[in-house]
């Protein structure tokens, strides 16, 4: 039984054994601690019979823990070199494939057609790379996988705003986004230190468990999360002033106050004070006026 790949001794020495090189601009920051990994993969409540499918395992730090708990592991893997390095660090698991792949470029429907089974519990768990974060979940989210939940470590100032309530600094038009396809909650913080090269920033275990149907009803979901994002626009103004801007040569101030009053809500709010509810409700309102 060898030794976790995710301590700072074998990290090292795997790197130099193949003479591998950080690339920055890949987010590449390997975890280096053990505990920290196996509490991700419980939190992730993978166990024999799931499927989980990791984006960006590096030279298989947590790959490894999820190879020992799941049924089959799919990785997929951008960065070509760590290709070779995985199928050795990783040879001892036989229920792992890696996919040299872009996960934004993936065709994850397929390859989760051919790689589990039909019905199988799929959990999604990744320490991600910073750079492309929300790109990387907001695809995983809409393309409305068959997947239970998604347990990832990111910069804890995007966990913070994912999973973020109304009337906090946080709250955003991605608290919304994330919100609307998962219910979400920051489960751990975590330090620099367990990272090599150590980050500029803090990170955290972000958990979002996938929604069977959307938490409100929305005429047009297209309209509804531009409009969300219209009354953030500008953050200190008004609901009046962003949705004015918004809407300018459709719609004129007076209509926009009148509908505001239709669905009685103040248009001096602001949109940090809305709940998903009443952005609902006001996208469908204004949905059906400039229709
Ligand atoms: N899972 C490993 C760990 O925890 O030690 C590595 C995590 S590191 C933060 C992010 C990994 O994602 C790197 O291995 C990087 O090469 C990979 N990566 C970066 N962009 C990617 C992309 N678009 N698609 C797939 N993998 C990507």
């Amino acid at each position: 039984n060898q030794k976790a790949i995710a301590t700072p001794t074998r990290t090292k020495e795997i790197l130099e054994q193949y003479g591998f090189s950080f690339k920055k601009s890949l987010g590449q920051n390997f975890l280096i601690d053990a505990n920290i990994l196996e509490n991700i993969v419980r939190y992730a409540g993978v166990d024999e019979r799931s499927g989980a499918i990791e984006i960006g395992p590096g030279i298989g730090a947590l790959t490894e823990q999820l190879a020992r708990n799941a049924g089959r592991v799919v990785a997929f893997e951008i960065d070509q070199r760590l290709v070779p390095i995985l199928e050795e660090t990783l040879s001892s698991y036989n229920n792992v494939s890696v996919i040299n792949k872009d996960i934004l470029e993936a065709d994850v429907h397929e390859v989760i057609k051919t790689n589990f089974e039909a019905g199988q519990s799929l959990k999604i768990v990744a320490n991600l790379p910073y750079y492309i974060t929300t790109p990387i979940l907001m695809k995983l989210l809409m393309e409305r996988l068959p997947v239970d939940n998604i347990t990832v470590m990111i910069q804890k100032e995007v966990a913070d705003r994912m999973a973020a309530s109304p009337n906090t600094k946080s709250y955003g038009s991605l608290s919304i986004a994330v919100q609307y396809y998962t219910e979400a909650k920051v489960v751990m913080n975590v330090p620099k230190t367990v990272f090599m090269p150590q980050p500029n920033v803090d990170s955290a275990v972000l958990q979002l468990i996938l929604r069977d149907v959307p938490p409100v009803q929305v005429t047009d979901e297209d309209f509804f999360f531009s409009t969300v994002q219209a009354t953030f626009g500008q953050r200190r103004k008004t609901l009046m002033n962003n949705l004015s801007r918004h809407f300018k040569g459709k719609l004129e101030k007076d209509q926009i106050r009148e509908t505001l009053t239709n669905i009685a809500i103040e248009p001096s709010r602001r949109g940090e004070s809305l709940t998903m509810e009443e952005f609902a409700i006001l996208a469908n309102a204004f949905y059906e006026k400039q229709k």
